[in-house]
């Protein structure tokens, strides 16, 4: 099955520009320098469309870039970055008419009961409304609406959390270790979208060389960087870096193959529990 991916949000957690900084990149007339906080978005055709975090942008991710339609949302983890637009879920709420299926791993599910307790635990008078979410805990391989979907545990620091590998194509952002089991679910992944942070080393994200030495080991046709701060200027970064791989920009679009649903037994196969 072929999916649209669309990069929402190329950004590091302070969005670039960032507020109240005068460098060069934050005052940069390149738009691929406006990046906001990170999330994609994976259109299948004839099929679902998912949506990957609910950044903090999610409203003007989903204006600039036509989004109208979410399926599904995988959370690849609960950092603020990455939840914050939850409130925006109501519009597609409205939109679809009912609530949509959410998965997360176990920590993050629990961070979003509490931080989103007004959507987990409604009150009686719900007022302007509130997202409905139907969140499920991820324990392994996982089918949404035809996909097969295959989470890719990382640390982000000492923090376990998730990637995603949907056939052909993977998005692992907050990354700075990939664990034995990434190495091989990764493993002859076509496009990959990695986190690389800035050149400088950082303790919870891949610095650009950090990123480099991953995509030299899964060696995938197309590899684009995101989560970027504000070191590293679109053009010049690109310019450096080898053939194969650019960073990812708001509004990047290109087309991959997903994987047809799991079966029972192949999700079977790699169940963590
Ligand atoms: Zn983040
Ligand atoms: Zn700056
Ligand atoms: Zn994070």
């Amino acid at each position: 099955m072929k999916a649209s991916v669309t990069v929402l949000g190329s950004g590091t957690s302070h969005g670039v520009p960032m507020i109240g900084c005068t460098c060069a990149v934050c005052q940069s007339a390149d738009p691929r320098d406006r990046r906001t906080r990170p999330s994609i978005h994976v259109a299948v055709e004839g099929g679902p469309a998912i949506l990957v975090d609910t950044s903090t942008d999610l409203r003007m991710q989903a204006l600039a870039h036509g989004i109208t339609r979410v399926d599904a949302i995988l959370f690849t983890h609960s950092h603020a970055d990455h939840i914050m637009g939850m409130d925006d879920v109501r519009r597609f709420n409205a939109i679809q008419g009912g609530a949509i299926p959410a998965y997360a791993d176990e920590r993050t599910a629990g961070d979003l009961r509490r931080t989103f307790s007004y959507v987990f635990t409604p009150p009686d008078q719900k007022g302007g409304g509130i997202p409905q979410l139907e969140l499920s805990t991820i324990e392994g391989r996982f089918n949404v609406g035809g996909v097969g979907i295959e989470p890719v545990p990382v640390f982000h620091g000492l923090r376990p959390i998730l990637g995603f590998r949907f056939g052909s194509f993977a998005y692992v952002t907050d990354c700075n270790r990939m664990t034995d089991a990434a190495w091989s679910i990764l493993a002859g992944v076509d496009v990959l979208i990695l986190g690389a942070l800035r050149y400088r080393p950082h303790p919870t994200h891949f610095t650009v060389s950090e990123a480099l030495q991953v995509v030299e080991a899964l060696k995938p046709r197309q590899s684009f960087f995101t989560h970027i701060c504000h070191d590293l200027p679109h053009a010049a970064t690109n310019a450096a870096l080898p053939p194969g791989v650019a960073l990812a920009h708001d509004g990047l679009k290109f087309d991959v193959e997903v994987a047809a649903a799991f079966a029972p037994a192949e999700v079977a196969e790699r169940k963590w529990t």
